[in-house]
């Protein structure tokens, strides 16, 4: 089982799974995601996903249940393969634009898809014709 190095699992999941499942939570996310995360954190440094557990608002930028506003059942986030990654030393849009100049970069090699034109970067390891591109 892949266990992030730089992210713990509070991150990744909203506080009912948390409370829920505990570090057993770890199995609910694809560990293409949680690899990609890690090396997204080593390239460009430290990176917020959620920050609940630090007393922010921050609960549904990895996995989502259908208790969130932003549920749908079609989303990547549903089933643990996407995060909305916020950096802190760059931003959404270079990195974005890093990974669609060079999407044969082995760090790279696990994202399927990701959005564009938002603040933060939505990266996802579904299983399309890589790398997808869209709109939100
Ligand atoms: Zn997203």
């Amino acid at each position: 089982m892949y266990q992030c190095e730089h992210f713990k699992i509070q991150e990744l999941v909203p506080p009912a799974i948390f409370e829920a499942c505990g570090e057993g939570a770890w199995e609910l996310l694809d560990e293409r995601l949680l690899i990609t995360l890690d090396r997204l954190r080593k390239l460009y440094g430290p990176i917020t996903v959620n920050n609940w557990h630090v007393g922010q608002e921050r609960e549904w930028s990895g996995l989502r249940t259908p208790e969130s506003p932003f549920y749908s059942p079609t989303s990547q986030h549903t089933f643990g393969r996407a995060a909305d990654c916020i950096f802190h030393r760059t931003d959404a849009e270079s990195v974005r634009k890093h990974i669609l100049a060079d999407h044969d970069d082995p760090n790279f090699d696990l994202i399927g898809g990701i959005e564009l034109g938002t603040s933060w970067l939505h990266f996802d390891v579904r299983n399309c014709e890589r790398i997808k591109a869209f709109h939100p």
